[in-house]
């Protein structure tokens, strides 16, 4: 079956079709020429990961799945949470000063940090927590995976994504995700847990 992963994320798209390869062709938007995205304007991950499977869907004709990540940092009340990817332009703007570009990862992890600063002593335990949006013949399903583990001091590792330099997985704490191999990362990610509870329902419901 053929389904359009709503991203454009080179990262997603690649840990997706390891997960789902055999009974699942993943084809990126831009693959269906689609250049467009929605607007994240949901404040749940649910939310938003619904808005964006359906703009996707609406717009190929072809079921769709997608997914929107938070980070919770116990420290920071559970912050950035849904605003991951912007926390540093909230933080520029919280603070009154020139505001980053959306996504920019760099400038989120130096916010993070920074606000860690502030809460010396404190655990620094955190979650990602992701929620992908199938939707099947119209009909959206939801599937949730979660990793836990805390923020580093600083920044390490080259792979992966985001916030991955610096977070340090439960399951591999002495280095941190973007020093895990790209297939060990997926084994233990929010997303691949997600990916995977969505792939055991197509397995059950064969809905092809
Ligand atoms: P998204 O909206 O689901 O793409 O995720 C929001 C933000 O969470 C992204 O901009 C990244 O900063 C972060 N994020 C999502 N997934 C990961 C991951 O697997 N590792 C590190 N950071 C991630």
């Amino acid at each position: 079956m053929k389904l359009i992963f709503a991203t454009g994320n080179k990262g997603k798209l690649r840990e997706a079709r390891e997960i789902l390869e055999g009974y699942v062709d993943v084809v990126s938007p831009e693959e269906c020429g689609i250049y467009s995205e929605p607007e994240e304007t949901g404040v749940t991950l649910k939310e938003n990961s619904l808005l964006k499977a359906e703009f996707f869907c609406a717009r190929s004709g072809l079921d769709c799945f997608a997914d929107d990540t938070g980070l919770e940092v116990d420290a920071l009340g559970g912050a950035p949470g849904v605003h991951a990817a912007r926390y540093a332009q909230d933080i520029a703007r919280r603070d009154g000063l020139a505001e980053p570009p959306d996504h920019d990862f760099s400038a989120n992890i130096d916010a993070l940090l920074r606000e860690l600063q502030k809460h010396p002593g404190e655990p620094r335990t955190a979650r990602f927590r992701s929620v992908v949006t199938l939707i099947c013949n119209g009909e959206p399903h939801f599937f949730e995976g979660t990793v836990e583990g805390h923020i580093a001091m600083q920044r390490s590792g080259t792979g992966g994504f985001g916030y991955d330099p610096v977070f340090i997985a439960d399951e591999y704490p002495h280095c941190s995700v973007a020093e895990l191999p790209e297939e060990v990362k997926n084994a233990i990610s929010h997303r691949g847990k997600a990916l995977r509870a969505m792939a055991q329902w197509l397995k059950e419901n064969n809905p092809v």
